[in-house]
């Protein structure tokens, strides 16, 4: 075991009002190295009454926090910063251990992206922007303020937990609220170091707090509880509806990150060596457990052969060990049942599909860990399930196409909408499938990338809201009009319409 997890949080998985506490829901969990399938912590899971003391201390937290002055809140989150750099090593290794990522992938992307986006709402924390006032009316000064809704429910899946918690946590706190987060249930760790992160930077008591259950308990409850005032969530589409519903009862602002299903767009003039590693890297990142990963490549007639050949090649290069090895290049997925639902999709598939490379787990040292091989499927229909549904596993499919109309109709058949990309040297082409491709972000020539400056979220049954940059800043505050009367007179012109003549 490389992250002492166990010791670590000897006093329990609920971080609430800066300190931490076992819960109460009588029952545990237990987080598995899914490396070697080994527990390495087990805690006992959030109840209701947990879920309640979360929500009271974000509560009672709020008004100071959400009275301080924007230099103020800048201030800790650059604080938050400089104590997540300080950690860095031992967040890359408790994200490794509880996920199975690849150490250098944690140590280049997970982290420093979570230190570069705190840095970033450290700086958007005093950059508040909205319409100047005026006399719209002749009669009214006008003007808008912005303002913190009040304590935040988020929820949040396995995939990047570190990432996930800190595109929750940050913009809100930023803004003014405070929080309480569900991490997953699998992968409480890091968000708790996350948290006591904060607490060290001198983030008050109460505005972060973590409570570790179950979906259906901890999560229903925080998000259909009458005192937090938006549901952010981060998940599966089906349990983004189902949180919708519940989150309907208290008419909660909602920000929904969904699904996704993401189309790889290769025009025929395309650099197909490019494309070849672009679709490696991109179907494959994470173990392919990313929500924006390349999962349809669509690749023009003349270049479908070529790009097959050269992407099942490379995939057979790529390198599955121990996710604290320095030679590993993928680790496993998330859990063993995810390998086996992922391994569902592509022994299903084999009845009407050919699969050219990967299709299985390997056998040796890597047994008992839950590795599957980089997979490659072609030949399968447009309309059929492994097309169309979501592995989230190391499987990318590739289909033809003829017309560039053709191609962009089919990267938009799906009800996905998160992210794509495009390939294509003419500038014309590529420009016109921004236009045309439904998705929250479109990649030309590239695809995975990020930045803290720009907004990440979906289209269609991916969602609605943006996490990161200036926009998710703002949707963690609410607009008030506030109109000023000029005329200081006692009988306004505009009572007439309601009693007596001008
Ligand atoms: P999931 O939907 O199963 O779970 C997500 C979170 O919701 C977990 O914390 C879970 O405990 C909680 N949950 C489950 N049932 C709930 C309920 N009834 N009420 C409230 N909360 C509940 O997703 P997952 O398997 O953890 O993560 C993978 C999914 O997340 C994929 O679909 C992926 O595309 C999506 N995802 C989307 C984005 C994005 O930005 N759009 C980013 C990462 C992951």
């Amino acid at each position: 075991m490389q992250f002492p997890a166990q010791e670590r949080f000897g006093d329990g998985a609920q971080f609430i009002a800066g300190r931490l506490t076992h819960g109460t829901s009588g029952a545990t969990h237990a987080v598995v190295d899914p490396a070697t399938g080994t527990d390495v912590f087990t805690y006992e899971l959030a109840g209701t009454e947990d879920v309640d003391a979360a929500v009271a201390a974000a509560r009672e937290a709020f008004p100071a926090w959400a009275g301080g002055t924007p230099a103020e809140r800048s201030d800790a989150l650059h604080r938050f910063a400089a104590r997540l750099a300080d950690r860095a090593d031992e967040l890359a290794r408790a994200e490794s251990l509880q996920c199975g990522k690849p150490l250098k992938l944690t140590r280049e992307f997970d982290v420093p992206g979570t230190i570069d986006n705190t840095a970033f709402f450290a700086g958007a924390a005093r950059h508040l922007q909205g319409q100047s006032a005026g006399e719209y009316s002749g009669d009214h000064t006008s003007y808008v303020r912005r303002e913190a809704i009040g304590v935040v429910g988020s929820i949040a899946p396995w995939n990047y937990p570190l990432q996930m918690a800190a595109w929750k946590i940050l913009p809100a706190i930023a803004a003014g609220n405070t929080i309480v987060l569900k991490p997953a249930e699998l992968t409480p760790l890091t968000s708790l170091l996350f948290a006591e992160a904060a607490t060290e930077a001198g983030i008050p008591d109460g505005v972060v707090n973590i409570v570790t259950g179950t979906g259906r308990v901890a999560g229903e409850h925080l998000v259909g509880h009458p005192d937090v005032a938006m549901t952010s969530f981060t998940g599966s589409t089906a349990v983004g509806k189902r949180v919708a519903e519940v989150a309907t009862a208290t008419v909660k602002r909602l920000h929904l990150e969904l699904g996704g299903k993401a189309p790889f767009v290769v025009f025929d003039d395309a650099d197909v060596e490019a494309a070849a590693n672009g679709a490696v890297a991109g179907a494959l990142i994470n173990t392919g457990q990313d929500c924006t990963a390349a999962t349809r490549a669509y690749v023009q007639r003349p270049l479908y052969e070529a790009f097959v050949e050269r992407t099942a090649a490379l995939m057979e290069t790529v390198r599955l060990g121990d996710p604290f090895a320095p030679g590993t290049d993928l680790g496993p997925l998330i859990s063993h049942a995810q390998r086996d639902r992922v391994a569902g999709f592509v022994d299903r598939a084999r009845a009407y599909a050919r699969v050219v490379t990967g299709g299985e787990a390997p056998g040796g040292d890597l047994a008992k860990g839950a590795y599957y091989r980089p997979t490659l499927v072609v030949d399968a229909p447009q309309d059929s399930e492994i097309v169309q549904a979501e592995i989230f596993g190391p499987v990318l499919v590739v289909l033809p196409f003829d017309t560039d109309e053709e191609g962009i109709r089919l990267a938009n058949d799906t009800p996905y909408g998160l992210a794509a990309s495009a390939w294509s040297r003419d500038v014309y082409r590529a420009n016109r499938a921004t236009r045309e491709i439904k998705a929250g972000c479109v990649w030309i020539n590239d695809h995975i990338p990020i930045i803290s400056e720009m907004p990440h979220g979906g289209a269609k049954q991916s969602g609605f809201g943006k996490d990161m940059s200036m926009y998710s800043f703002e949707e963690y505050t609410q607009i008030k009009h506030v109109m000023f009367d000029n005329t200081a007179v006692a009988r306004k012109d505009w009572h007439r319409t309601v009693f007596g003549d001008r």
